[in-house]
């Protein structure tokens, strides 16, 4: 496939690819057999004048290195075709398919890591047996729907826990800072499952809450089409070791007992505190490591887009931003943020108020939120492996006492500064469905936290004027940003007990769904010994 980069139009036009890539390779638009759009992106930088920008793949009549060659166009060059599955990635990598036929490998927790592991399993011949404490995602779904209408927490199955993992109440954001094959595998997985062929070629490519249970569904089907079998509604509460080997897991709920296993992934999240607990009581080695705390910042999504665009133009797609900055070696940043999305209450555990976003499909909601949150450390909270654990807990509990609940305490950004609880809303109304309540978010946060979150708002109004206005809305607090641990594991992906192989986020080895993913293949492949 020969790839043209760099065809830019004027926003709103719609080009004629075919004349595009022939134009780009001077020959015939008969010579063109097929175009495929690689890349589409938004160019902002003469704003208001908008630009998006293309990358095409032609297949030609002809040699594509001669024609390569002979059109003299530096943003042309011969290129393999992108990978279109994880099936197709694993072919091109010469994986031996089906070497771990008859081995007894468990797959804990149904999230992006969990997925992926599981279906590169499949392909390696195993048949995994996936524990999710979770219901299945349309159960998952009504139960947190009772939730964000004031319904009660439930433990197991909320927007942490239950099939899809903690993304599945998303933006289902996919751009990753990995790059790679690996990453565009997993993009092109979740498009063949339902969730879109401009996945493959979006620079920043999202599912949207709405359309995640299809994709979640159809890739639960294709694992159990592969041999793979499900236990819902079924928590894995401890191990089996025996001469430091992993010989079996318990479990509670639905399929309760004891499953024998020679290897289990363990892609349980950064939310699976109990876990945590059972690992490090049976001396499995941990480690405390940084993550962020701080809120989530609403603004109008109309003044964000305007901002970003130069103009309005309903028909571009809602603007997101990114941004960072340090302060007494502090990071501050912008961070999963949701254009035209939601707040929502994310709690798992009782007593615990936590905010996180998410945004449908076509991200049409009337604000864009974004959480701002700032490092911390052991410095700041204690080098014991759990210690984080604790800080995540303590300011949770914080948050929910000063709300009353699971709604979260919320705060214009103006009263923030001055340390005084809000009376009114100004032109921001809070999105979160399960409510909120007017508290002094100072009171939720460690101090340093608050001071950081005061300069950055500042700093990043520089880019975005509206950013830092009074009537902007916090909400706390986002305390589930990444794992406050690290599950120690060695290249093979065992953890200090063999045969136990940390995966994903919880494990601290990626963050994000399409991160997490990439480590659900890698640690799946490491099952069958290819260190990747
Ligand atoms: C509201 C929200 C919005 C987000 N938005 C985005 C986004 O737009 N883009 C993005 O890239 N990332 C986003 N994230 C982060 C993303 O969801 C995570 O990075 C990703 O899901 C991590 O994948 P994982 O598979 O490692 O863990 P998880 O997705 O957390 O999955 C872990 C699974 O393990 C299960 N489990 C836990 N303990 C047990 C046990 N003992 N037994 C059985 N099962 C267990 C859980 O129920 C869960 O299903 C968001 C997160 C949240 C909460």
């Amino acid at each position: 496939m020969i790839r043209i980069d760099g065809i830019t139009v004027r926003a709103g036009e719609s080009p004629d690819f075919v004349k595009c890539a022939a134009r780009a390779l001077r020959i015939r638009t008969e010579d063109i057999k097929k175009v495929t759009l690689l890349k589409h992106s938004f160019d902002c930088r003469k704003k208001p004048c908008i630009y998006q920008v293309y990358s095409l793949g032609a297949e030609v009549h002809g040699d594509e290195e001669r024609i390569a060659r002979v059109c003299r166009n530096a943003k042309v060059k011969v290129v393999q075709a992108p990978v279109s599955s994880l099936e197709d990635m694993l072919i091109r990598m010469g994986v031996p398919f089906n070497v771990m036929k008859g081995k007894k490998v468990a797959v804990v927790g149904s999230g992006p890591a969990g997925l992926f592991a599981a279906l590169t399993l499949t392909y390696l011949g195993a048949k995994p047996t996936v524990i999710e404490r979770g219901s299945k995602v349309d159960e998952r779904t009504a139960k947190v729907e009772r939730f964000f209408a004031g319904g009660e927490l439930d433990k197991e199955c909320n927007v942490q826990f239950g099939e899809g993992g903690a993304g599945t109440f998303s933006d289902g954001k996919l751009n990753t800072g990995i790059g790679g094959g690996m990453a565009a595998a997993v993009v092109a997985e979740f498009a063949a499952n339902g969730g879109g062929e401009e996945l493959k070629y979006e620079s920043k490519p999202h599912l949207g809450t709405d359309v995640l249970p299809r994709v979640v569904t159809a890739m639960r089907r294709k694992i159990i089409a592969g041999g793979g079998e499900f236990y819902f509604n079924t928590k894995v509460t401890d191990i089996k070791v025996c001469a430091n080997k992993l010989t079996a897991l318990e479990l509670e709920g639905e399929k309760s007992g004891l499953l024998p296993v020679d290897r289990a992934v363990f892609a349980v999240g950064h939310s699976a505190r109990d876990v945590y607990e059972m690992l490090f009581a049976r001396g499995v080695k941990l480690e405390a490591k940084p993550f962020a705390v701080g809120v989530r910042i609403e603004h109008l999504r109309r003044d964000i887009d305007f901002a970003q665009y130069g103009i309005e133009n309903a028909s571009f797609p809602a603007a997101d931003y990114k941004f960072a900055m340090q302060e007494d070696g502090r990071g501050c940043y912008t961070f999963c943020m949701c254009p035209g999305g939601e707040v929502v209450a994310a709690a798992s555990e009782e007593g615990g108020c936590v905010v996180n976003g998410m945004s449908r499909r076509a991200r049409s909601g009337e604000n864009s939120n974004s959480a701002l949150i700032v490092t911390v450390g052991p410095s700041d909270f204690g080098e014991g492996a759990l210690d984080g654990v604790a800080f995540q807990r303590r300011w949770e509990r914080a948050a929910y006492a000063a709300s009353g609940g699971y709604a979260p305490p919320a705060q214009l950004l103006g009263d923030f500064k001055a340390g005084r609880v809000s009376t009114c809303l100004q032109n921001v109304t809070p999105s979160c469905r399960a409510g909120y309540k007017f508290a002094d978010i100072n009171d939720c946060l460690p101090p340093y936290v608050c001071k950081t979150i005061c300069s950055a708002v500042d700093v990043f109004a520089k880019k975005i004027p509206v950013f830092n206005s009074y009537g902007s809305v916090l909400c706390g607090v986002e305390t589930r940003t990444s794992a406050p641990l690290r599950m120690l594991r060695g290249k093979d992906c065992n953890s200090s007990v063999f045969g136990l192989m940390p995966c994903g986020e919880g494990a601290g080895y990626s963050g994000g769904i399409t991160s997490s993913a990439v480590d659900g293949i890698r640690v799946a492949l490491a099952c069958a010994g290819i260190i990747i």
